[in-house]
Order: C-alpha cells, then sequence, then structure tokens
C-alpha cells in the first residue's frame, strides 16, 4: 500500500476552502485595553458578552501539559460527536467514500455516517472474546475508505482491543484510524495519544463526559498530527467551545486530586458490582470491564430488562446488538444505588 497522504484523503472542497475568519480571528489581543467594536457585541459588561476564544488557547495550554501533546495536535468539539463528525465532513465525499466501524459499538459512528451519505461497513468482533478481526476489516478496505472507526476500550463490550491488532491496521491502512478512548481513563493503559509521532494516520478521541463527570459541560477532544488538526480547524464551527466551558473545563482538568478520587471510587465499585453479580442466578456470566460500566448476559434480557424499569432501575438492553443476544449494560453506580440495583436483582 502507499504511505499515508493527507492530500489523498481529504475532500477536494475542504482543500480548496478558505476558513470563515471571525472578528476574533482577526484580532486576537483580547486582554489588552483595547476599545472593541468589531463583532458587533453588546459592549455591557456580563459573564458572556463577548465571544469565546475560537482557538481556545488557555484550554488547550492545560490540555497539553496534562497529555504532553502540542496545542497543534489538538481539536476541541463539542463534545466527542462533534469531532466525529468534523471527520466526515473533511474526509468522506457524500455518495462515493465509505468507513469501517466494528460491532457491536458505539452507535454514533453509524448514524454520522448515514447522516453524511457515507457507507458504513460493519466489520464483527469475534464472539465472546470481542476482539478485532484485522484480516475482515482489511478485507472491507477499498479505495474509497477514508476512516476506521475503533473503540477502546469498547462500548458496550467494556475492554480494551490490542495493541497489536491496532498497530497492524495503523500500518496497512493509508485512511485514517480514529481510536474512540471515551473509557481510557477507567482502565490502566496509556492512551494512544502518547503515539501521535509514530503514526501520521492516527486520531485519538477523549471526553471529558465519563471520568469527569461533565457530560452536562459537552467537551470532546481529537488528538491528530498537526496536517490532519489545520485541516479540522478550517471547518469547525468558529465558536464551538463556549466561554463557560472553556473556562469550567480548564478548572477541572487541573483539580487532579478530584478527578482521580472519582475515578478510584468507581473502580472500586466496578469490582464489588461485579463480585455481586456473579451471585445472581439468572445472570449467566459478567465480562471485565476496563470501563465505567459493566456487559453481562443474562437468561432473558428483555424480561429481566422490564422487570428493573418496574422496579425503578434503568440498564440498557443490547439485546438487539451484534452478538449481543440477552445481553445487559449497566454503568456503575454510587455505592448506594449498585446496592439497591443488587438486591432488586436478587429478588425478581
Ligand atoms: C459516551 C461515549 C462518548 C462520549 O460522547 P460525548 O459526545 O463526548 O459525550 C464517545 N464515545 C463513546 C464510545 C462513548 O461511549
Amino acid at each position: 500500500m502507499n504511505p499515508f497522504n493527507i492530500n489523498n484523503i481529504i475532500r477536494p472542497n475542504v482543500k480548496a476552502m478558505k476558513a470563515y475568519s471571525s472578528a476574533r480571528d482577526e484580532f486576537q489581543d483580547i486582554n489588552d485595553n483595547y476599545i472593541f467594536l468589531d463583532a458587533n457585541e453588546n459592549p455591557f459588561p456580563s459573564p458572556y458578552n463577548r465571544y469565546p476564544d475560537p482557538q481556545q488557547r488557555a484550554l488547550k495550554q492545560v490540555l497539553s501539559d496534562k497529555h504532553g501533546v502540542g496545542k497543534e495536535q489538538l481539536v476541541l468539539g463539542n463534545g466527542s460527536d462533534e469531532v466525529l463528525d468534523l471527520l466526515f465532513r473533511a474526509f468522506c465525499n457524500p455518495g462515493i467514500d465509505n468507513v469501517i466501524g466494528i460491532s457491536p459499538s458505539y452507535g454514533m459512528y453509524q448514524v454520522l455516517a448515514n447522516l453524511n451519505d457515507v457507507e458504513y461497513r460493519k466489520s464483527l468482533l469475534k464472539p465472546e472474546v470481542f476482539s478485532l478481526d484485522v484480516n475482515d476489516i482489511l478485507s472491507k478496505v477499498d479505495e474509497q475508505t477514508k476512516l476506521i472507526f475503533l473503540c477502546s476500550p469498547n462500548n458496550p463490550t467494556g475492554q480494551f482491543l490490542d495493541e497489536k491488532d491496532i498497530e497492524l491496521l495503523l500500518k496497512s491502512f493509508n485512511g485514517l484510524v480514529v481510536v474512540d478512548e471515551a473509557y481510557i481513563d477507567f482502565g490502566n493503559r496509556d492512551s494512544w495519544n502518547k503515539r501521535l509521532n509514530l503514526y501520521p494516520n492516527l486520531v485519538v478521541i477523549q471526553t471529558l463526559s465519563k471520568a469527569y463527570g461533565l457530560a452536562g459541560l459537552r467537551l470532546g477532544i481529537l488528538f491528530a498530527n498537526e496536517e490532519v488538526i489545520s485541516i479540522l480547524n478550517k471547518i469547525k464551527p468558529p465558536y464551538n467551545i463556549n466561554q463557560f466551558t472553556q473556562d469550567f473545563a480548564q478548572k477541572c482538568i487541573i483539580d487532579k486530586t478530584y478527578n482521580e478520587s472519582l475515578i478510584n471510587l468507581l473502580s472500586k465499585e466496578r469490582v464489588f458490582l461485579f463480585e455481586l453479580l456473579l451471585e445472581v442466578d439468572f445472570v449467566k456470566k459478567v465480562y471485565p470491564s476496563d470501563s465505567n460500566f459493566i456487559l453481562i448476559k443474562v437468561d432473558n434480557a428483555n424480561k429481566r430488562y422490564q422487570q428493573l424499569i418496574e422496579k425503578g432501575i434503568v440498564i440498557r438492553n443490547r439485546t438487539n446488538d451484534d452478538l449481543c443476544e440477552n445481553f445487559l449494560r449497566i454503568t456503575v453506580g454510587t455505592e448506594e444505588e449498585n446496592q439497591k440495583l443488587i438486591q432488586t436483582l436478587k429478588t425478581i
């Protein structure tokens, strides 16, 4: 195969376009004592009367320090969903190109493919062990394949994908390999963002929605090499990260102890929940987890799901996903919530 070349995968219209230049792009020095009459903002002070920094420089500095990557290796989005959508818009020609995703996995990749009129090719994981079938993935690649979506730890199966398999894909495929690490903080492996310099076609995605407990804030982080990032920056909406999010996220990322104690607590609860789930008689199997949820196989998923709802507990029924017949996915809650869940499971 040819080596990776960004010019072979960028959409022609994106390559040709110029980014919208906002008032705040043209004049960035917002801290100085200038009179700003350039952006049609309301001059009367409030915490949010000014447009936010379109390049999120202060927040990116904090992220760059935390992850040991350059600021030019980051794009931020209104949740991971937005940065995932940017990848489709930058690299996939509607009605022509295709992407490959694994199954079962996170549903948004396929939704975004459909929305962007891009063919979504599904490669099944190996049953029960839920590892990649690298040969199957590579057999689905053709000239029009632009992106491969991996999710590690994978949702809903809960475990890390094999690093050797991911490495093989990075080396054999000359489009972008996207590794979604929404659950990375719950396991004990390094992020792929440590290896950006080894692979020009690697894209890593993280979020503040899970380990940071900030799903309502909407902040997704995309890591990649500068060439990829500059294209995504060109097409992103200029003010996509609002000022409150930029300020608040910085505080939360800097406050390591809060974040670490949350993760430790949930990891302990996960161990406890895992053990107790094994004691429930209609639970046939409990899968090991590197994330903040546990996948279980039961006798009858539809029935057990419904019974739990009647007792006021909502979990996720995955029985209609590929390879997931009679599977339920349970998010790790507080100690009290988990106790209540187990008590309820033992009485129904
Ligand atoms: C929850 C989750 C996300 C988070 O999406 P946001 O838009 O950042 O909230 C991303 N990927 C996967 C696999 C998830 O499970």
